[in-house]
Protein backbone atom coordinates (compact mmCIF):
# COMPACT_ATOMS: atom_id res chain seq x y z
CA UNK A 1 0.00 0.00 0.00
CA UNK A 2 1.62 3.29 -0.90
CA UNK A 3 2.04 6.34 1.54
CA UNK A 4 -0.87 8.50 0.08
CA UNK A 5 -3.66 5.79 1.17
CA UNK A 6 -2.26 4.99 4.90
CA UNK A 7 -3.83 3.66 7.61
CA UNK A 8 -4.74 6.55 9.64
CA UNK A 9 -7.00 7.48 12.36
CA UNK A 10 -10.35 8.86 11.41
CA UNK A 11 -11.85 11.49 13.47
CA UNK A 12 -15.49 10.03 12.00
CA UNK A 13 -15.16 6.61 12.66
CA UNK A 14 -12.38 6.69 15.61
CA UNK A 15 -10.87 3.82 14.50
CA UNK A 16 -7.71 3.60 12.17
CA UNK A 17 -8.83 3.74 8.41
CA UNK A 18 -7.41 3.79 4.94
CA UNK A 19 -7.45 7.78 4.49
CA UNK A 20 -7.21 8.94 1.07
CA UNK A 21 -6.18 12.88 0.65
CA UNK A 22 -8.25 14.62 -1.63
CA UNK A 23 -7.45 15.77 -4.28
CA UNK A 24 -5.94 19.84 -4.04
CA UNK A 25 -5.40 22.27 -6.48
CA UNK A 26 -2.39 23.94 -4.44
CA UNK A 27 0.73 22.58 -4.24
CA UNK A 28 2.55 21.68 -1.19
CA UNK A 29 4.42 25.12 -0.70
CA UNK A 30 1.14 26.59 -0.82
CA UNK A 31 -0.54 24.13 1.57
CA UNK A 32 2.14 25.08 3.96
CA UNK A 33 1.49 28.66 6.54
CA UNK A 34 1.42 29.86 9.59
CA UNK A 35 -0.68 28.61 12.34
CA UNK A 36 -1.95 32.41 12.71
CA UNK A 37 -0.87 35.44 11.62
CA UNK A 38 2.62 36.21 12.79
CA UNK A 39 3.22 32.67 14.21
CA UNK A 40 6.64 31.04 13.13
CA UNK A 41 5.41 27.42 13.55
CA UNK A 42 4.29 26.49 9.86
CA UNK A 43 1.57 23.32 9.68
CA UNK A 44 1.18 21.60 6.35
CA UNK A 45 -3.33 21.44 5.63
CA UNK A 46 -4.31 19.25 4.07
CA UNK A 47 -7.97 17.85 3.80
CA UNK A 48 -8.86 13.82 3.80
CA UNK A 49 -11.26 11.28 3.11
CA UNK A 50 -12.56 8.22 5.52
CA UNK A 51 -13.17 5.17 2.78
CA UNK A 52 -14.78 3.25 5.62
CA UNK A 53 -17.28 6.12 6.91
CA UNK A 54 -16.88 8.80 4.36
CA UNK A 55 -15.97 11.53 7.10
CA UNK A 56 -14.12 13.85 5.79
CA UNK A 57 -11.60 16.37 7.35
CA UNK A 58 -9.20 18.76 7.68
CA UNK A 59 -5.97 17.87 9.54
CA UNK A 60 -2.42 19.75 9.81
CA UNK A 61 0.94 18.17 9.79
CA UNK A 62 2.90 20.20 12.86
CA UNK A 63 6.33 19.31 14.38
CA UNK A 64 5.82 16.89 17.38
CA UNK A 65 7.32 19.28 19.60
CA UNK A 66 4.86 21.76 18.53
CA UNK A 67 1.89 19.76 19.80
CA UNK A 68 3.69 18.49 22.66
CA UNK A 69 4.02 22.24 24.26
CA UNK A 70 0.42 22.63 23.42
CA UNK A 71 -0.39 19.58 25.03
CA UNK A 72 1.77 21.06 28.29
CA UNK A 73 -0.26 24.14 28.25
CA UNK A 74 -3.90 22.17 28.37
CA UNK A 75 -2.70 20.48 31.27
CA UNK A 76 -1.63 23.76 32.72
CA UNK A 77 -5.21 25.51 31.65
CA UNK A 78 -7.25 22.43 33.19
CA UNK A 79 -4.87 23.52 36.60
CA UNK A 80 -5.88 26.87 36.28
CA UNK A 81 -9.77 26.25 35.48
CA UNK A 82 -9.79 24.14 38.32
CA UNK A 83 -7.67 26.94 40.86
CA UNK A 84 -10.54 29.32 39.22
CA UNK A 85 -13.24 27.36 40.06
CA UNK A 86 -12.10 26.22 43.90
CA UNK A 87 -11.91 30.00 44.47
CA UNK A 88 -15.21 30.66 43.08
CA UNK A 89 -16.67 28.09 44.97
CA UNK A 90 -14.94 29.25 48.35
CA UNK A 91 -15.55 33.22 47.55
CA UNK A 92 -19.41 31.87 47.32
CA UNK A 93 -18.92 29.84 50.65
CA UNK A 94 -17.77 33.44 52.36
CA UNK A 95 -20.76 35.31 51.33
CA UNK A 96 -22.93 32.90 52.27
CA UNK A 97 -21.49 32.46 55.70
CA UNK A 98 -21.73 36.72 56.14
CA UNK A 99 -25.46 36.33 54.94
CA UNK A 100 -24.70 37.62 51.49
CA UNK A 101 -26.59 36.76 48.83
CA UNK A 102 -24.52 35.14 45.55
CA UNK A 103 -25.19 36.54 42.32
CA UNK A 104 -26.05 33.47 39.72
CA UNK A 105 -23.51 34.56 37.76
CA UNK A 106 -20.60 35.77 40.10
CA UNK A 107 -21.03 31.09 41.04
CA UNK A 108 -21.58 29.25 38.31
CA UNK A 109 -21.60 25.34 39.01
CA UNK A 110 -18.15 23.78 39.22
CA UNK A 111 -18.12 22.27 35.77
CA UNK A 112 -13.94 21.01 35.35
CA UNK A 113 -13.78 18.52 31.87
CA UNK A 114 -11.59 15.10 32.21
CA UNK A 115 -9.10 15.37 30.11
CA UNK A 116 -9.59 12.17 27.79
CA UNK A 117 -5.69 12.09 26.83
CA UNK A 118 -4.42 12.21 30.62
CA UNK A 119 -7.22 9.40 30.83
CA UNK A 120 -5.90 7.81 27.85
CA UNK A 121 -2.30 7.49 28.40
ZN1 LIG B 1 -13.85 6.94 9.26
Amino acid sequence: MSDRYALRWCPGCCARAVIAPLPQLADDAELSRPLRAGEATEGFFRRNYCTSCGHIWDSVELPQSFVQSLLALEEELEEQRRQVAMLKFLLASERKARGEGVPAEAAPPLKVAPSSRRNAA
